[in-house]
């Protein structure tokens, strides 16, 4: 079998493993049905839709599946037209998502009181995408931290079973310098909740302490007011909070100012992050690895080992394949060094030219790797419009001596011209 029929299967194994989470949609109408059936074939949500349309058949799935993961669910079904279905999820704590063809003020409050995530409109197909994205937004929401800092013990606790019904981790604290160690103590909180007043630290004190320490995109504060103070928002924002909600408020506009809140996090971060990386290969580019490098080697000064690779004749496949056969082959050995080199600061630096710092290794360990990635690269079969390409890699390896990382590359770029200047699909030490 060829690598990249064992990386295939590898990678269907994969998917498969990640589809044995499943949520449930209980929904009697065949047109919802064909539209949500649909929309999970086509979303990237890595779990497996099962569909039934009465409570009877509901009942059969949650007894033969142990790991339903939420469950969309319609109020009105044949065999239970008054919600009935919702009693049967709830029960099995199972984080559920009603779907409602209307909607009254009285039915959203006794929806709400129920203890569902959230409730959605049968409108449009852009309710049904949201349904789809609220599914999405709890698998995330499991390994996003939450810091709840308020000091009255029933309240908080009311607030933390509503977070938690949207899976959120929480952490508590009980005032202002309870809630600063306890963001000590896990760089992993990514938003934070705050009460004004509170004993030992208020609210607006707690803020600007964190303030001086983290940025606004990196971590979101939205800051909890009275109502009968209403300069108090003001005073949240300037002072560096995200957001403010005013006491008493509904949980669904809790939800919501969170689910803003986090999604716009991770916007920015998902922007970061394509600015660090080479748009074809997905693999970090030139600039990331500069700036990582350098920061890597002023750390410590371990041992660590350059690799520069370049492909071998790569200007022929262009040539006689076409700019798309190359385009494919620098995909193939992206996700191959990505495997490979998996552990190590890693890029693309540019056309065909590749590079990877190899930290805590010596020359000895570094050059056993290179020659079995040279040897991988060999016996890879690349393959474009059904047809097997060519494709080898020379290396050039060096290993860090007493100066920095522009040096290291000119060093390592040289002993790539060696081993370009020996036949090329080889590795050069110098
Ligand atoms: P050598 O073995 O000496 O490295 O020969 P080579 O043909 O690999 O090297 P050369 O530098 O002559 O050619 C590199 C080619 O890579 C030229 C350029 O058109 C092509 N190239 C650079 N970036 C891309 C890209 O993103 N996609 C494709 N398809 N080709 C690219
Ligand atoms: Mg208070
Ligand atoms: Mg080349
Ligand atoms: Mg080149």
């Amino acid at each position: 079998m060829t690598l990249w029929n064992g990386v295939l299967t590898q990678t269907l194994i994969a998917s498969i493993l990640s589809l044995d989470m499943k949520v449930l949609v209980v929904e009697d109408s065949q047109m919802v049905s064909r539209v949500l059936q649909r929309l999970f074939l086509t979303s990237d949500l890595p779990l497996e839709a099962v569909f039934c349309d009465s409570l009877k058949l509901a009942q059969e799935k949650i007894d033969l599946y142990e790991d339903i993961f939420a469950a969309l669910v319609d109020l009105n079904l044949p065999d239970a037209p008054n919600g009935e279905v919702v009693d049967l999820t709830l029960e099995k704590q199972i984080p559920t998502i009603v779907l409602t063809g209307s909607y009254d003020d009285q039915k959203r409050e006794t929806l709400l009181q129920y203890g569902i995530v959230d409730y959605i409109i049968k409108e449009s197909r852009f309710s049904y995408e949201y349904a789809i994205q609220l599914v999405h937004r709890l698998l995330k929401n499991q390994n996003i931290k939450v810091l709840l800092v308020e000091d009255s013990s029933s309240y908080r606790s009311l607030v933390r079973r509503q977070l938690e019904k949207h899976l959120y981790h929480v952490i508590e604290a009980c005032d202002g310098q309870e809630g600063l160690v306890k963001l000590q103590q896990d760089p992993e909180i990514k938003l934070i909740l705050t009460d004004y007043e509170m004993p030992n630290m208020n609210g607006i004190e707690l803020v600007q302490a964190i303030r001086r320490e983290y940025e606004t995109s990196e971590l979101k504060i939205i800051g909890i007011s009275a109502a009968d103070s209403p300069s108090l928002s003001a005073k949240f924002i300037k002072s560096g909070a995200n957001d403010f909600l005013t006491k008493p408020f509904n949980y669904e506009e809790l939800h919501c100012r969170v689910m803003h809140n986090i999604e716009q996090m991770e916007l920015v971060a998902q922007i970061k992050d394509a600015a660090n990386r080479d748009f074809l290969t997905g693999l970090h580019n030139r600039r990331y690895l500069f700036e990582q490098s350098e920061k890597l080697l002023a750390q410590s000064q371990n041992k660590a080992c350059l690799a520069m690779l370049d492909l071998d004749f790569f200007k022929q496949i262009n040539d006689n394949h076409g700019h798309d056969a190359g385009d494919a082959v620098l995909t193939q050995m992206a996700t191959l060094l990505d495997r490979s080199f998996n552990r190590f600061l890693h890029a693309r630096i540019g056309g065909e030219e590749f590079c990877v710092l190899l930290c805590g290794l010596n020359l000895e360990q570094a050059e056993i790797l290179m020659q079995h990635f040279c040897t991988l690269v060999h016996d890879t079969e690349f393959v474009f419009a059904d047809q097997v390409l060519p494709v080898t890699v020379s290396i050039g390896l060096i290993e860090r001596a007493d100066d920095n990382f522009s040096q290291m590359i000119s060093r390592a770029d040289e002993m790539l011209y060696k081993a370009k200047e020996d036949g090329r699909n080889t590795v050069m030490c110098e």
